[in-house]
């Protein structure tokens, strides 16, 4: 499976800056360097050192003064000997320098090749080389910092472990297959019932956690829902600072559903404002309403608003306790808007929080209180997530819902004290599962499809 060609990249963003990267990575890699270097020989230098130097084309003409890096097999990023070739950045002096060493001997890197040698190599198991892609796409905050708890190897680890004593165990059970007449034991019962009840929790744990780390990767997304005029226009204008929405005097004139993005706590969040709820004989607004419930139904929140000045009627009461029928896991947060326009001591909110939208726009910090029961609504366990690990990752959370089962169905079987063929054949699915989350039972097609969606030079 190793590599036997070298390849290059620029390893840095194009354009202006004041220092690109280009890689060599590879088993010639030093080689091809150093017949385009002038300076030290680098063949001969030691791992870990940087030589100042000029980079040279095929006639032995200057095209950059360069810092040469030399990492040597396997103490480099991609267990393979590695030069990094610091130049000026721009357009022109890391391009020079790449097709140099093209010219030399090294072949363009596909999209992901850098971070996949890391990966054959043994550097980086399939959940930390994922979390390189989605460090690069990461959109938030947050989405960021669990990545990189990721690249630091969080739940690949216990993962790992736990596929390590699962390994040892179904070995066990299936010596026993083998000595079935002599009606011997060598896997203990209790403590092979003790792994599965291991292997249950933490798969548990893991799979809790996708469904927060779906709001990681893909943002959340919170409806805006009231009567026309109520003020969810100016409530969005005010949550994201500036005029998105449009607003207006004249209710329903919020017809299309408006969206905009802002961060909250590290998460990326989608505002959707919707046309108002309202029995009208006006057929466009109907649409609107009708696109206010198809809304609804992939909101991870709702955010009710309603004029305080008014309360909120018997039709919004009956829409929302419907809705809580409908919809019991859909968080809703009430919102009595217009405040400013009571008298002092006049509020009487019950639930829902008191707020004045328009002074809001002026005064975003008014807010606070608003944005903290967003997040607590959407995200009860946000604090917890950066520390232990998220599966943010579809294709992790499909084989890890693959190997629950299969446990599930080996503690069924253990319990119900099925033969030693069945228990086996359960033992070895959730071993296979377990290795395709890390990479430790892979093929090419995954690893391709994986590593494609990096960009060149990872
Ligand atoms: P929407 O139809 O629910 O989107 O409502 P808009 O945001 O368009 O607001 C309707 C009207 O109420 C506009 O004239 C807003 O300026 C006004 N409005 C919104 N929020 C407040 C508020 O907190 N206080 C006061 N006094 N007026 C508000």
């Amino acid at each position: 499976m190793h590599p036997t060609d070298t390849i290059a990249a620029l390893a840095t963003a194009r354009g202006a800056a004041a220092l690109a990267v280009v890689r060599v990575s590879g088993p010639e890699a030093v080689r091809i360097a150093a017949s385009r270097f002038e300076g030290a020989n680098l063949t001969g230098v030691p791992s870990h050192t940087a030589h100042v130097g000029f980079f040279l084309d095929e006639e032995g003409h200057r095209l950059d003064q360069v810092v040469a890096t030399v990492f040597r097999a396997p103490r480099s990023s991609t267990g393979e000997d590695v030069v990094e070739v610091t130049c000026h950045g721009g357009d022109l002096a890391p391009q020079l320098v790449l097709r140099s060493l093209l010219d030399a001997g090294a072949r363009p890197a596909a999209p992901g090749e850098f971070t996949q040698r890391a990966f054959l190599h043994g550097k980086l198991d399939l959940t930390q080389a994922e979390a390189v892609a989605d460090l690069i796409h990461a959109r938030s905050g947050l989405a960021h910092r669990v990545a990189l708890a990721h690249l630091q190897g969080r739940y690949g680890e216990a993962v790992g472990r736990l596929r390590a004593a699962l390994v040892e165990t179904t070995a066990l059970v299936e010596l026993e297959l083998d000595f079935s007449e002599e009606d011997v034991a060598f896997a203990h019962r209790d403590d092979l019932a003790a792994l599965l009840q291991e292997a249950d929790h933490l798969l548990t744990t893991l799979l809790d956690s996708a469904r927060l780390g779906a709001l990681v990767r893909d943002g959340v997304r919170v409806v805006l829902g009231g009567r026309p005029n109520a003020g969810k226009s100016t409530l969005l204008n005010a949550l994201l600072g500036h005029d998105r929405a449009i607003v207006s005097e004249t209710p329903g004139t919020t017809r299309d559903a408006v969206e905009a993005e802002g961060e909250l706590g590290g998460l990326r969040f989608v505002f959707v404002d919707t046309a108002g709820l309202r029995a009208t004989a006006d057929a466009v607004e109907a649409e609107g309403v009708r696109r206010t419930h198809r809304a609804i139904a992939g909101a991870d929140a709702l955010v009710y608003v309603f004029d305080a000045t008014v309360g909120l009627d018997e039709d919004e009461q009956a829409f929302l306790d419907r809705l809580a029928g409908e919809k019991p896991a859909l968080p809703v947060v009430p919102v009595a808007n217009k405040v400013d326009l009571l008298p002092p001591g006049g509020v009487q909110s019950g639930d829902a929080l008191a707020l004045s939208a328009r002074e809001a726009l002026a005064e975003p910090a008014r807010l606070a209180s608003l944005r903290q029961a967003l997040l607590d609504a959407v995200t009860p366990g946000l604090a917890d997530a950066e520390g232990s690990g998220v599966v943010v990752n579809e294709r992790q959370r499909r084989h890890l819902a693959d190997a629950h089962e299969a446990v599930r169905r080996a503690q069924a079987a253990l319990d119900a004290g099925v033969s030693g063929d069945r228990l086996a054949l359960d033992l070895r699915a959730a071993l296979g599962a377990l290795g395709a989350v890390t990479g430790a039972v892979t093929n090419e097609d995954v690893l391709d499809a994986i590593f494609s969606r990096f960009c060149i030079g990872k």
